[in-house]
């Protein structure tokens, strides 16, 4: 009971939300982001803050674990001990599938490989950035349990 009363005091809550579903709401001990102001990491008792999200890896600490989230682009609100995020996907690592990332990363290669009119650079950029996310949150959670 005591040690339950200890982990109280040191952790906040993390929600992750999409507009298909809440893939992360758990309470957690610390996060790590990246926005495109450079990295932050939040602890309990954060001053309260808005930012923006990247689209990469989101890295949190529960109970002494690191679990590795992929993040498209996003906002997050720190405020009252709750870090709430919203972006336009976001996947667990255990949950990606490493395939379909691979396979998307390689379809957006090819396509910046590609210079012809009507070429949507930045579409294919984009899709690399999430692919690469994917593909390395899904190999840091993986590490995490082998
Ligand atoms: P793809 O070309 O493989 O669809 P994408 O980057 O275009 O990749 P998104 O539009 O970002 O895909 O995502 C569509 C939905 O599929 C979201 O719900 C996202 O969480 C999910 N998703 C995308 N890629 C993966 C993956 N490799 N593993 C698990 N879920 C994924």
């Amino acid at each position: 009971m005591a040690h339950e009363e200890a982990a109280r005091h040191k952790t906040f809550g993390l929600e992750i939300i999409t507009p298909e579903r809440i893939v992360v709401e758990e309470d957690v001990e610390g996060v790590v982001l990246s926005s495109p102001e450079g990295f932050y990491g939040i602890l309990r008792n954060h001053a309260p803050f808005i930012g923006g999200l990247n689209i990469g890896v989101l890295k949190y600490r529960q109970e002494g674990k690191l679990h590795w989230v992929a993040t498209d682009n996003g906002v997050f609100e720190m405020s009252g001990n709750k870090l709430r995020i919203m972006a336009d996907a976001a996947e667990r690592g255990e949950d990606i599938n490493v395939l379909r990332a691979k396979e998307a990363c390689e379809r957006a290669k090819h396509r910046l490989g590609q210079r012809h009119e009507g070429m949507n650079h930045l579409r294919a950029e984009l899709a690399l950035k999430r692919s690469l996310a994917r593909l390395k949150a899904a190999v840091g959670e993986r590490k995490r349990d082998a």
